[in-house]
């Protein structure tokens, strides 16, 4: 039975008119009193703290000041324009600043009023100020709550014209809280509840919103937290379970001939630990009659290649075919050629399939796909375009996962009755937390080791200024016969300004790199494919000593030989595609330089961005601080960005209350998967009510 109280129409409510139940509706999708309960507080409030304006340090994220206005005034013209404000304490004077609805602010505040600023200090010219800060009247109302932690809730304009502002809201919270009392049933069972000492649900949502105490308030936020991804995890690890008894997979239990023929004979380099563990995880699932849906995470130059091509020969020795799908033809190329050299002395008929291939030729890989003769394809893709049947294909690799999206890997299996193996290899460090999260239909292996011997790549950070020192750089490492990437920005490949960006590069550093001592590549995303290709192979053999490209180089490519490489307006590119770039220099012997260009004027994220490229080269590391500045949303596009509809937890931030509650969704499931027991039917019947509210489920897997 779903909880009527919860179920109960928001405009039942006191203080809540029909006009005010419409606007909370429609700006906030808040329908019914278990809406209202749920629109959480983003923050607190401790209204007994005030700083002195002339103790803000770098070190204070947010200050509370209290204060005077001594001056408004508006600067500046058009869209330049700004409301500027002096706003003074005992100890000094700070500037707040507005840059949008200056008009409706400007006559807001008097002089002979005193009022509470909460907001975020920043330096500009040397002199603090604070822009878009939080004002609000000293009242009686405030004073009275002088002790309270008090909640600070989202709203929107509109919903501030009918004063649901922030004090808005929290004065109706307090007629709902009241009304809890003994009407909220407990829906985590009772094993989880006292193993992981949570608070009960009624007093947390009393004191998340009416916080008796900030030692109450926490453990309230624990329990919200640790409920709302406890039920995400018992959703996902379900879906996980289904896909298993839904599909059955080739069981390949032979480690063969080819297998060994290679390992004994022809393997290059000996692999490394990490190379050894993933092959064996990925040799068990293949066995084990379970279809593999396994994630392969390993940082740039970690040999994930090599991974694959084992996994391949495995298939081919139980009788099937393979297949590696990548996301450019550029990539499609590199593995084609890698791939066919590891097995040049081995009786292994690979072939390559992308948009580019001549339809003769087509034809031939088709028949040849058909009747099993070819043993492993690679491609773009192409591949999963009509027409490419495999006689039997057992394994798909998908490389560089993250230009694939959700609906792109389940296309695949639609081409066989029983779905291939799937391997998919991404050198984009998901976050552990968001992996566990958006991934969990998938496992996951990671290459945790970079093959012996690699120099960690020194990376620096030179504004514009400094071009010239850096083509002298540039000159006394061609002399010491490496090559050189200098890459631009593209963030569309249809921006016109980008390309000009890139050609006026080009000619400059064609000029500052003349012929005939010199040659100069050039590479981008509108060049015909045979273009391309005839200028990576000039770079790849040496007979260029600069690829001047955009990002269209930034995944897979492997120039041993390149060690250096330049990122123009660096400002502008995201961490995890500077961290892509930088992994293509640093695969030879030599030590290799990665050199962020950027203008003076950066922005603090921005800076951020160059500080944790100079700082790190762990994948993992930066991924983190990618995260932290972007959202998962942007991470991973917003196809999937609606799963994560979180209401209280923060994936970046709560990562350890996420590895609790996997471990406990997973360790109940496992005693009762269909939650039939007496206890756990409670969290069986919510889990239900959520599932009705989110039909966008299954768009994963
Ligand atoms: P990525 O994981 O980025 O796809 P690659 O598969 O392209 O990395 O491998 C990067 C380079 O390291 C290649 O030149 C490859 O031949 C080499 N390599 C792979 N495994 C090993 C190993 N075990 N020892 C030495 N070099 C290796
Ligand atoms: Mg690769």
């Amino acid at each position: 039975m779903p909880n009527a109280f919860l179920q109960t129409p928001v405009e039942y409510l006191k203080g809540v008119g029909p006009l005010r139940a419409e606007l909370l509706k429609k700006e906030m999708g808040i329908f019914t009193y278990g809406d209202l309960l749920t629109l959480y507080p983003f923050r607190y409030v401790d209204r007994t703290k005030f700083h002195a304006i002339k103790d803000i340090s770098p070190d204070l994220p947010y200050v509370q000041l209290r204060g005077r206005f001594v001056r408004v005034k508006t600067i500046g013209e058009k869209r330049a324009k700004r409301l500027s404000a002096s706003f003074v304490d005992s100890s000094g004077e700070i500037e707040l600043v507005w840059f949008q609805g200056i008009k409706w602010i400007a006559d807001k505040f008097k002089g002979d009023k005193e009022y509470i600023v909460f907001g975020k200090p920043q330096l500009y010219n040397n002199k603090w100020n604070i822009a878009h800060p939080e004002v609000e009247e000293v009242s009686e109302e405030n004073t009275r709550l002088a002790n309270a932690l008090q909640p600070v809730y989202p709203s929107t304009d509109k919903m501030k014209e009918k004063a649901l502002d922030t004090k808005g809201i929290a004065r109706l919270m307090k007629p709902l809280v009241a009304l809890l009392d003994g009407k909220i049933e407990e829906i985590i069972p009772p094993a989880v509840m006292s193993q992981m000492k949570l608070m009960d649900r009624e007093e947390a949502m009393r004191q998340i919103h009416l916080p008796s105490a900030p030692e109450r308030l926490q453990k309230a936020e624990f329990r919200l937290k640790f409920e709302e991804l406890f039920f995400l995890q018992l959703k996902l690890l379900k879906v996980k379970a289904q896909h298993h008894v839904e599909y059955k997979g080739y069981v390949f239990p032979t480690v063969g001939e080819k297998f060994n023929e290679f390992y004994k004979e022809h393997l290059p380099f000996p692999l490394t630990n990490a190379q050894k563990r993933v092959i064996k995880e990925i040799r068990h699932d293949m066995g084990s009659g379970k279809h593999m849906n396994r994630l392969l995470q390993g940082d740039v130059g970690s040999g994930k290649t090599l991974v694959a091509l084992m996994s391949m020969l495995i298939a081919i020795d139980n009788g099937f075919q393979a297949g590696i799908m990548a996301p450019t033809e550029i990539l499609a190329h590199q593995h084609y050629e890698t791939i066919s050299e590891f097995v040049k002395n081995m009786d292994v008929k690979v072939g390559l399939f992308t948009g580019s291939t001549k339809n003769a030729q087509r034809r031939e890989l088709h028949t040849l796909l058909e009747n099993g003769e070819l043993d492993i394809l690679i491609g773009t893709h192409a591949l999963i375009e009509d027409g490419v049947k495999f006689k039997n294909i057992g394994l798909m690799v998908i490389d560089e996962q993250h230009r694939f999206g959700v609906e792109q890997r389940s296309r695949l299996w639609q081409k066989n009755i029983q779905p291939p193996h799937i391997l998919v290899m991404t050198a984009t460090p998901i976050p552990r937390t968001l992996a566990m999260t958006l991934y969990s239909d998938l496992d996951v292996s990671v290459i945790d080791e970079l093959p012996p011997g690699r120099k960690p790549v020194k990376t620096l950070h030179r504004y514009d200024s400094h071009r010239l020192e850096v083509f002298g750089f540039i000159r006394d490492q061609i002399k010491l016969g490496r090559q050189v990437y200098v890459v631009y920005p593209l963030i569309k490949e249809s921006e016109t300004m980008d390309y000009k960006d890139l050609q006026d590069g080009y000619e400059s550093i064609s000029r500052a790199f003349p012929l005939p001592e010199y040659k100069v590549s050039i590479l981008h995303g509108q060049m015909k494919a045979e273009d391309k290709d005839f200028e990576m192979r000039r770079f790849v053999k040496g007979e260029t000593q600069i690829m001047v490209a955009t990002t269209v180089i930034e995944v897979g490519v492997n120039v041993p030989n390149a060690s250096i490489m330049i990122v123009e307006s660096a400002e502008r590119f995201g961490l995890s595609q500077l961290h892509q770039l930088r992994g293509r220099v640093g695969r030879g012997a030599e030590q290799s330089y990665c050199v962020l260009m950027s203008s003076h004027k950066l922005s603090s994220d921005a800076k951020l961005r160059l500080q944790t490229m100079v700082r790190t080269s762990d994948g993992f590391e930066i991924a983190d601080v990618d995260l932290r500045l972007r959202g998962p949303g942007d991470i991973t596009g917003t196809q999937q960005s609606g799963i994560l509809n979180l209401k209280i937890a923060d994936i970046t931030q709560d990562a350890q209350i996420l590895t609790y509650a996997r471990n406990a969704a997973s360790s109940l499931l496992k005693d009762d998967p269909d939650l039939q027991k007496t206890e756990n039917v409670p969290a069986r019947t919510h889990q239900t009510e959520l599932q009705k509210d989110r039909a966008t489920w299954s768009r994963i897997s």
